[in-house]
């Protein structure tokens, strides 16, 4: 029998509670041994020794940390089927590889193949919301092969329909992209919606089909803007000219842009995705925090693509708070000052990713842990980890400490899907053997050469100094003067 059968309530008893109320720029409230009661897919109640129904399963979360679960608001989940294949590209050989030469390879199913993987993947690091930046749907079959594979994981998931085959004009105006539409989007609360494609700076605008498409369904818009060598400040002023840049857009990366873009998203109310990992080495620009702040710019967090990351958001708070303290050091030391205090504090880098990205989505029933709200829960607590103790400063805790394996429990829409670190009705198997076919099946398309060639790419020649060993001479110099 399960434990957590549906309709049990469930109690997580006793632990440290980051509850996200607070104001956006200080989520810093902390409820120590605190209980939170969970009936259906909501928050029942939070607070000290709660009484609860009869037949309440429960959870000793004491010792631990319960946080809302975490949102991913951009990940190629798709390319999860190819975990790790390109950890040394740069953005140029991604593109190649997968616009120019190899994506257009993948079926179907190695797109439900990839999808499987990359959901089980978040849910298990206690990611509980994923949107699928799914640009791999070069036709229908492959995006009713990708809802299948988010339909059969229990997490929750928006769908952002993608073709990097194709202009967005051509494939948001075919008859069956509508079709499609109205068959998979219900209105599913498990299952949302957004459309998915660049603005490439062509001052024809030929993107402006595909935004029309997207205002006549309600959907919000999600582009990768500001992205080094592909999209510019050129691409932001034709959205903002022709009036569709709106509060829903969602821009990825915005790494590269000019302060008079970050001006029009912050007074449109958009909000920046910023994939720290992704910026850092595949040279988007810089990882954009530093200077969303200064602008009052929305963010919230995403992984982008497990063909080079990781898919757990403990990273992305990780490489966040260092990039952003990274460059505000760096900006004060080129200026012969010193940073004295931190401006970005573990807290805000866990609201980032959890209400921020609740806040992106237009969700406000999730991202905060309150009666009412949506029951997608995390509790982090590993009785057997040296790192779970001393828990003295939470939020710092989750955000430099915390490993997806310290995840103990996760819950999604009321519902218990990983206790006591072992996912719950998840088959794992039948994934690998799946995400199996599928390399077996890439790897015979491109030929042994070609899938070698595109894991190695060249090293270029690094040209060391003619004498970098200097200070050697220098002693041996004034060993002989002695
Ligand atoms: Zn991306």
């Amino acid at each position: 029998m399960n434990e957590f059968e549906a309709g049990r309530p469930v109690v997580l008893r006793g632990g440290t509670v980051l509850p996200m109320d607070g104001p956006p720029e200080g989520g810093r409230r902390v409820l120590e041994r605190t209980d939170v009661l969970v009936t259906g897919d909501r928050i029942a109640a939070v607070g000290p020794d709660l009484e609860v129904p009869e037949g309440t399963a429960v959870i000793d979360a004491s010792g631990g940390i319960v946080m809302p679960g975490m949102i991913d608001t951009h990940r190629h989940m798709w390319q999860t089927a190819l975990r790790g294949y390109g950890a040394d590209w740069t953005l140029t050989q991604y593109f190649v590889w997968f616009y120019l030469e190899h994506g257009k390879l993948f079926r179907p199913e190695d797109v439900h193949a990839g999808n499987t993987l990359a959901a089980i993947e978040a849910l298990e690091a206690g990611v509980t919301t994923v949107v699928d930046w799914s640009h791999g749907l070069r036709t229908v079959e492959h995006a009713d092969a990708a809802v299948d594979a988010l339909q059969a994981v229990p997490g929750r998931y928006v769908l952002a329909y993608g073709n990097i085959q194709q202009p967005p004009a051509e494939w948001t105006g075919a008859p069956e992209f509508r079709d499609f539409v109205r068959r998979r989007i219900t209105g599913d609360d498990m299952l949302g919606f957004q459309i998915a494609f660049d603005v490439l700076g062509d001052p024809a605008f030929p993107e402006r089909p595909a935004f029309e498409v997207a205002s006549e369904l309600g959907v919000p818009v999600t582009t990768h803007a500001g992205v080094w060598g592909a999209t510019s400040d050129e691409g932001i002023r034709l959205m903002h000219e022709h009036g569709f840049m709106t509060p829903e857009t969602i821009y990825v990366h915005a790494a590269s842009l000019s302060a008079d873009s970050y001006h029009r998203i912050a007074a449109t109310g958009g909000s920046v995705s910023v994939s720290t990992e992704s910026e850092q080495s595949a040279g988007q620009g810089y990882p954009p925090t530093w200077t969303l702040r200064a602008h009052g710019i929305p963010v919230s967090l995403s992984m982008d693509t497990s063909v080079w990351w990781s898919g757990d958001l403990f990273s992305a708070m990780r490489t966040t708070l260092g990039a952003d303290r990274s460059r505000e050091h760096l900006e004060a030391q080129t200026k012969g000052e010193t940073v004295t205090h931190c401006a970005l504090r573990s807290d805000q880098v866990v609201d980032w990713a959890t209400r921020g990205g609740a806040r992106a989505l237009g969700r406000d029933d999730l991202g905060v842990i309150e009666p009412g709200r949506k029951a997608d829960l995390v509790l982090i607590k590993n009785d057997h980890s040296p790192v779970s103790f001393p828990l003295l400063n939470p939020y710092g805790h989750v955000a430099f400490q915390a490993q997806r394996g310290d995840v103990h429990t996760v819950i999604v829409d009321g519902r218990v899907v990983k206790h006591e670190h072992r996912l719950l009705g998840v088959d794992l198997a039948a994934a690998r053997a799946q995400i199996d076919r599928t390399i077996e099946y890439l790897r015979g398309a491109m030929g042994e050469e070609a899938w070698a060639k595109g894991m190695n790419p060249d090293i270029p020649t690094a040209k060391v100094l003619d004498n970098p060993y200097t200070y050697t001479d220098y002693r041996s110099d004034a060993t002989h003067r002695l």
